[in-house]
């Protein structure tokens, strides 16, 4: 079974196409189930605050006629084509009570857990945080991580690779660095029974940039394996010709690795299913 379980739409503000292009594609890429993970505005923010800073997400109109849409395209591919309904949300220490209001009201089949700014270094986006010591952001967010894991508000936490395809490795202890949080990462997630994404990006940034011996990925790879930790696939497509993005060779490398399993959502209930 191939599944695709984050896919973004027009309605966050920075994806291209039209909703219905990413089913169309996902059909064309030989896709079972298609798993929608657009961004949730960032509820966190004040009202000043979210037009002083970019709010990648959607407020709650927008998600609203994100829903109907989606419920119609999976009306209307019934048969050809799973679509299941999901959020891509950002995780904020201390914030989580603020979610509850906004998610009573909407019946999703899963939420991606995201860290994209980290407060302690400020509301920007994390690849801006280029001033800051390398260590510290990468302990922080690492630190975050677990914490959003053991908020179990999340199916899956989304794209932790993040952390390495946009900061500056910090330089002498960066492969030790990454090995212990990395562990820690995923163990926290099977204790938390939360997924850790596979995401596209971060495999294709491990084939162009990852070295022997200090790559994140394969890293993360080998705890998912060693740990039996439960994963989600997803290309993280902001377009619709890269719904699926790399799988024919990401699928392959996971069963080398001995990953054959990928969890999937319908209402908030997991089910694990073949991968590929
Ligand atoms: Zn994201
Ligand atoms: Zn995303």
């Amino acid at each position: 079974m191939i599944v695709d379980y984050h896919i973004h739409t027009p309605y966050c503000g920075h994806a291209q196409g039209k909703t219905i292009q990413y089913i169309e594609k996902a059909i064309e890429a030989g896709i079972d189930e298609i798993g929608f993970s657009d961004h949730l505005g960032r509820y966190y923010l004040t009202h000043v605050q979210r037009r002083r800073y970019w709010d990648w997400g959607m407020d709650e109109r927008t998600i609203l006629r994100y829903c109907a849409e989606l419920a119609e395209l999976r009306a209307l591919f019934r048969g050809r084509i799973a679509v299941k309904i999901g959020l891509e949300i950002d995780y904020v220490e201390g914030a989580e009570e603020l979610l509850l209001p906004l998610l009573d009201h909407f019946a999703f089949d899963f939420y991606l857990g995201s860290i994209h700014c980290l407060p302690r270094f400020g509301w920007k986006h994390l690849a801006d945080y280029t001033v800051y010591n390398e260590e510290k952001v990468v302990a922080e967010y690492f630190r975050c991580v677990r914490a959003a894991l053991q908020s179990k508000r999340f199916h899956s936490l989304a794209h932790i690779d993040f952390i390495w395809r946009y900061l500056r490795w910090p330089k002498s202890s960066a492969p030790a660095l990454f090995e212990k949080e990395i562990a820690a990462a995923v163990q926290t997630a099977v204790e938390s029974g939360t997924c850790i994404e596979i995401n596209a990006n971060g495999y294709l940034w491990s084939r162009l940039n990852g070295s022997e011996g200090a790559d994140p990925f394969v890293m993360l790879l080998n705890n998912i394996r060693d740990r039996q930790a439960p994963v989600t696939i997803g290309s993280d497509a902001h377009e619709p010709a890269l719904v699926g993005k790399s799988f024919a060779e990401i699928i392959p490398v996971l069963h080398r690795w001995g990953i054959d399993r990928c969890m999937t959502f319908t209402e908030c209930k997991s089910r694990e299913a073949p991968l590929g």
